[in-house]
């Protein structure tokens, strides 16, 4: 490892790690980071849609991610999925490989990478807050540090998920002859809601829209606790009345939800800071509830790492350079295609959508949908 000086290493990272079209590339391994075409060999980070990605040929990831993958892409997951529980090394080439948890949703890891005394860490997307569905994040000592910048604007400072959920119950207690429907992205968001409103004593069955039922299935195999949930489908309009109904962020403010009582239509996203976005997608009761750092969460995160060199991926990336190259770090943009810019639509379960969707032509600002 190098020392902590903003002076650039005798072996430059970029010399062996490579922004290419197709994403993040390992040269001395011959490998891909969460490749956004199909790549001979991909080491995978996390389940989400704009990470793992289905038809790519040897696939390295942890066994819950593999898990994951399998269970939305069938065979397309990969010619052979190797797993790589958290902690343990594997070699790539001249590539030391290994997983750390990130805390982002279940069996999401940062990738560690080190070569020739090198060490750079590839966090994939993470948070710092604990979640009751997956491993905490661990900051890892680099040289190197790749982070996401999802919610990297001062402005994003998300409140405790336990008061979030807490508006959540209290509004469940004050209209008992309504439904609450609550939108939630179907990896990990959805899973973490129901977690939350279980640890804050809310023990009733929860019901789940269909496209839920697979990765809640999922979950509990693999040893998450929900408590009683029940397929909403099929059921008469009265069995929703005082319950909570969780749905797809797509489906709360559609035709679907209004065959539920008097639905209070509720949205659990980091995006629910922008009211503007609340409004707009007709949300009654937005519930500020995110799987990304927030500005404080990211900033704590480079000290914590410690990392002479930040290289800033999917989001908003200007802000967090300023910040870091403020505090003696060196640090870029990564020109990262794929994550931000393409279509929400196409990626159901991000909570990263694109940036003309946040924030109309105005990146890097917030645009005029920020009422903070
Ligand atoms: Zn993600
Ligand atoms: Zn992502």
């Amino acid at each position: 490892m190098t020392s902590s000086s903003a002076l650039p290493p005798a072996f430059p990272p970029e010399s062996w790690i490579k922004v290419l079209p197709q994403g993040l590339y390992v040269e001395p391994g011959n490998f891909f980071v969460d490749p956004v075409r199909p790549a001979e060999r991909a080491v995978i980070t996390h389940g989400h849609a704009d990470h793992a990605r289905p038809g790519n040929i040897k696939v390295l990831a942890t066994p819950d991610t593999l898990a994951i993958m399998r269970a939305r892409y069938g065979d397309g997951a990969g010619s052979s999925l190797q797993p790589l529980p958290y902690g343990e090394r594997l070699r790539i080439g001249e590539v030391d490989v290994r997983f750390v948890p990130a805390g982002h949703v279940l069996g999401s890891a940062q990738a560690v990478l080190e070569y020739r005394g090198c060490r750079i860490v590839v966090s994939g997307d993470y948070k710092r807050r604990s979640d009751p569905t997956c491993a905490p994040f661990e900051p890892v000592p680099c040289d190197v540090f790749v982070t996401e910048a999802t919610f990297g604007l001062p402005v994003f400072r998300h409140p405790p998920d336990g008061r979030e959920i807490a508006r959540l119950l209290h509004s469940v207690e004050l209209f008992p002859e309504r439904s609450h429907v609550v939108g939630a992205y179907a990896l990990g968001k959805c899973q973490r809601v129901i977690a939350l409103i279980r640890r804050a004593g809310y023990d009733k069955p929860i019901f789940l829209h269909g496209a839920h039922i697979p990765l809640c299935n999922l979950y509990r195999e693999l040893g998450v606790d929900l408590g009683e949930l029940v397929p909403a489908t099929g059921l008469k309009k009265d069995a929703f009345v005082g319950g909570i109904v969780m749905a797809p962020p797509s489906a709360v403010a559609d035709r679907w939800a209004r065959r539920l009582p008097d639905p209070v239509i509720c949205m659990a996203s980091g995006w629910m800071t922008v009211r503007q976005r609340a409004r707009q997608r007709g949300v009654e009761l937005p519930l500020v509830i995110s799987d990304h750092a927030d500005w404080d969460e990211l900033c704590q995160t480079i000290e914590d790492v410690g990392a002479p060199e930040l290289w800033v991926t999917h989001g908003r990336e200007e802000a967090l350079v300023h910040h870091a190259t403020g505090r003696g770090i060196r640090a870029r943009a990564l020109a990262l295609v794929g994550f931000d810019e393409e279509g929400q639509g196409e990626l159901p379960d991000v909570e990263h959508p694109p940036t003309h969707d946040a924030n109309p032509g105005t990146k890097p600002g917030l645009g005029q949908g920020a009422l903070l």
